[in-house]
């Protein structure tokens, strides 16, 4: 456990956990992996002696709310999540069938793609103002509506609104599901004062600027990768597999969801901007460059 502020704490690890805690009521941010995570959590809450008033999920990930269940049925909590992720916390089947598009193949009804479903008492959006917990922070981008906190000591927790420079460098492609979106909360973020910031994935820095250009970086390095693939009109398994080569990614079922979603967000960021178009030939969707050029 570490302490950043008077009344905050995160414990590291997969994904970082916040704590909040005001008076004998506690907020924990986001919930880890699994019911073992939830476990843990658990035990932590009871040797500190901090009672366990919210789980508060920054999105609706497995990796986020996979103790929620564990939690709520032991100790009664309340969940909040915004709205949509809301819909996946209730429903985590979805998580898969979005991804994959389809009924899920059984790798990805797993875990690590379905968590526990915990009942959500609370939608919370931008501007909430959560009694000593702090602010609510709209970060949409990495999924639908994922939301940050500020709390009053001084710390943002900003979910998967950006990664720390070693899971880029591990992973090469995060997962974005609305690449404008992405970069608009990215120049937000990097604009806000706060004491700490702490990624879900990642060590906590306190100058987020550098994180900040890095993680847009990532963007413009996937983005040239696939207007060079474009230039030859290509199929999308053609364009994926041409940006995992580049970035040295090993696609398994699990990994070709999520890149796979991710190059598909790409594709029609470009399609929107003129930058990439298709057409349909022979019963195959065919990607190319569109009338714009790129910008320099
Ligand atoms: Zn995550």
């Amino acid at each position: 456990m570490k302490q950043l502020g008077e009344s905050t704490w995160i414990q590291e690890g997969p994904t970082n956990i916040g704590f909040i805690v005001t008076g004998n009521s506690t907020v924990l941010v986001d919930s880890g992996n699994d019911k073992e995570s939830g476990r843990k959590l658990n035990k932590l809450l009871k040797e500190r002696e901090w009672i366990l008033k919210a789980v508060l999920n920054t999105h609706s990930n497995a990796d986020h709310i996979g103790g929620n269940d564990y939690l709520q049925r032991n100790l009664g909590c309340e969940i909040w999540t915004p709205e949509v992720e809301r819909s996946f916390t209730e429903h985590p089947e979805l998580e898969a069938a979005f991804l994959w598009g389809g009924y899920a193949p059984k790798d990805l009804r797993n875990k690590f793609f379905r968590a526990k479903p915990s009942s959500v008492t609370r939608a919370i959006k931008e501007g909430d103002e959560i009694e000593g917990a702090g602010r609510i922070i709209s970060l949409p981008g990495h999924f639908f509506n994922m939301a940050g906190v500020h709390t009053p000591d001084g710390v943002l927790f900003l979910g998967d609104c950006l990664f720390g420079e070693e899971i880029l460098e591990k992973y090469g492609i995060p997962f974005i599901y609305d690449v404008e979106s992405y970069m608009g909360t990215i120049n937000r973020i990097r604009d806000m004062e706060a004491r700490w910031y702490v990624p879900s994935h990642g060590p906590v820095v306190s100058d987020i600027a550098p994180l900040a250009d890095k993680n847009l970086h990532f963007v413009e390095k996937i983005e040239s990768r696939l207007l060079e693939l474009l230039s030859e009109e290509s199929g999308f398994e053609r364009i994926l597999k041409g940006v995992c080569d580049s970035f040295d990614i090993k696609l398994n079922a699990g990994q070709y969801a999520l890149a796979g979603s991710t190059v598909r967000s790409f594709l029609t960021w470009l399609q929107d901007r003129g930058l990439a178009d298709y057409s349909f030939k022979e019963n195959r969707m065919l990607w190319s460059r569109g009338e714009q050029s790129p910008p320099v």
